[in-house]
């Protein structure tokens, strides 16, 4: 799991990439920090920089467990990195993702070709 730091520099990173019109909404794993907290972090952080003024919607995700025959579980808090799936018994995967950019999408919106929004 990523630290809380490192995840806001990414986070901040990602979206000095792209237009954002001024809003952007993304997903962070609540084991690392509770977006509440994290809109908080991501305005101290950003103040000063082009992303001062983004109003920034923060959404929690959890970590999934995956198993090769289509189980999916939502994990919360501490875990050993796999759970045995409780549909076929094989040992399901637990991932962990940071974050996640919902807005802008990445893939869908142009790179930031000003510094102005
Ligand atoms: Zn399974």
């Amino acid at each position: 799991m990523e630290k809380l730091g490192n995840v806001i520099i990414s986070v901040m990173q990602d979206l000095s990439k792209v237009s954002t019109n001024g809003h952007a909404q993304i997903c962070v794993n609540e084991s690392i920090c509770e977006a509440e907290r994290f809109e908080k972090l991501f305005n101290y952080f950003s103040y000063g920089t082009i992303l001062e003024h983004i109003d920034l919607d923060v959404n929690e995700i959890n970590s999934k467990a995956k198993c090769v025959c289509g189980y999916s579980e939502a994990i919360e808090g501490e875990h050993p990195g796999y759970i045995r799936c409780p549909e076929c018994g094989k040992y399901a995967e637990i991932k962990d993702n940071s974050y996640r950019i919902e807005e802008p999408n990445p893939q869908k919106t142009q790179l930031r070709k000003s510094r102005t929004f």
